[in-house]
């Protein structure tokens, strides 16, 4: 099988977990801004599409050169065979985008992009008329950083926090594999209790559940590049009957969560159900006040509202207030709260372990730690 030069994308921030992730699939990889490089079949495609939790696409590297005039662009990508890539009728929608270079018009290198890439399939197939685009799905994006140019085939399709489960999401939902990031940052394993007392439409414990459980997030989706034919499509469903095999059936999980809105834990009910994990996550409508768990040893994930979204910032204080109050005293529990307040720590009453900085969609948030005191 054919060896291509792959991209794992991830929010920023999220590059370290992706590469972890990736490196525990057993990858050489290099982490850069943005992405994680690679290389792998298209097996490794199907793998890595239906296994990372926190990447947003897998790419296949078609082409990169420098570039600095719209010849150097068009002749370059003319010169990829791209007849070993695209049948003659592929949809090929081409985006772009051009940081820090001479070809910084997006557009124009967009429409050079595509018509290099139409004239070289219509050379190949000795067409005189233009092509259909009337067939499979292949997304192309050309991107220059610095001159130079990138040429990539998205292999997702969709973006893969798309999977599939969330049929609801209410007012402030965190992407799926902002989620699973979240997640990721805790020192949470499958045996340990963990609990999410603002948990909305329920992604952060769904993610959990599915890691506890082994599930590929990617299972009940599909994937651009389950269609093309040139990538042995046949290794999506070995990828995927092997992914089923892995399942865990057989381990407990101590999942619970909760929010003041009893239409989200309606709706966080149906969405785990949908990702196959109903069965491990307990939820109940309640104000976070009203309750403290009474296991030890946990690890606690909450993603409240910031005060700029869901409430007015006088409550969110309180809110975060009330937090400190109940959850200081869980000191055999490690705390992990996303807020973009600042003022955060104030409220909660106590300084964090440790803060990270990540991004909510376009929204700068700091992850505040307060690890346990007790191991
Ligand atoms: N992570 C969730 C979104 C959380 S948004 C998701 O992915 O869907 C913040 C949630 O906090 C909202 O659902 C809101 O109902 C809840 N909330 C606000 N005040 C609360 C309180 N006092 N007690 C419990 N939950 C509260």
């Amino acid at each position: 099988m054919k060896t291509y030069h792959l991209i794992a994308t991830a929010a920023a921030g999220i590059e370290g977990i992706a590469n972890q992730e990736l490196k525990d699939l057993g990858y050489e990889t290099q982490t850069e801004n943005g992405r994680v490089r690679f290389k792998g079949t298209a097996e490794d495609i199907a793998k890595t599409n239906l296994w990372l939790r926190t990447a947003d696409r897998i790419k296949v590297v078609v082409g990169e050169f420098k570039a600095t005039s719209f010849e150097e662009l068009f002749d370059q990508t003319y010169a990829i065979a791209w007849e070993d890539l695209l049948p003659m009728d592929g949809e090929f929608p081409v985006s772009g985008k051009s940081v820090k270079s001479k070809l910084y018009s997006v557009p124009n290198c967009q429409r050079i992009v595509k018509k290099a890439i139409a004239k070289r399939l219509m050379d190949h197939y000795a067409r005189k008329m233009p092509l259909s685009e009337t067939g499979d799905y292949y997304p192309i994006e050309i991107s220059i950083l610095k001159d130079v140019a990138i040429i990539t085939l998205d292999t997702s399709g969709s973006s893969l926090f798309k999977r599939g489960y969330r049929t609801e999401k209410g007012g402030a939902p965190l992407k799926e594999n902002m989620a699973a990031a979240l997640v990721k940052l805790t020192t949470w394993f499958p045996d340990r209790p963990l609990y999410d007392p603002t948990c909305g439409s329920g992604t952060i414990l769904i993610e959990a559940a599915l890691m506890g459980r082994n599930i590929a997030p990617g299972l009940n989706r599909s994937f651009a590049a389950e269609k093309w034919e040139f990538f042995n499509p046949e290794v999506w469903s070995k990828e995927k009957t092997k992914a089923r095999q892995k399942i865990n059936h057989e381990i407990k999980l101590n999942i619970f969560g909760s929010d003041i809105d009893g239409r989200m834990i309606e709706i966080a009910k149906q969405n785990a159900a949908n990702a196959g994990v109903g069965e491990d996550i307990t939820f109940k409508q309640m104000q976070l006040k009203d309750y403290r768990p009474n296991e030890e040893y946990g690890i606690l994930i909450s993603n409240p509202p910031y005060g700029d979204r869901l409430l007015d910032e006088d409550k969110v204080h309180q809110l975060y207030q009330d937090m400190g109050t109940i959850y200081r005293l869980m000191t055999t529990w490690s705390k992990y709260i996303l807020s973009s307040d600042d003022s955060f720590e104030k409220f909660y009453g106590e300084k964090a372990s440790k803060k990270r900085k990540l991004y909510n969609g376009a929204l700068k948030v700091n992850y505040y730690q307060f690890w346990s005191t007790n191991k």
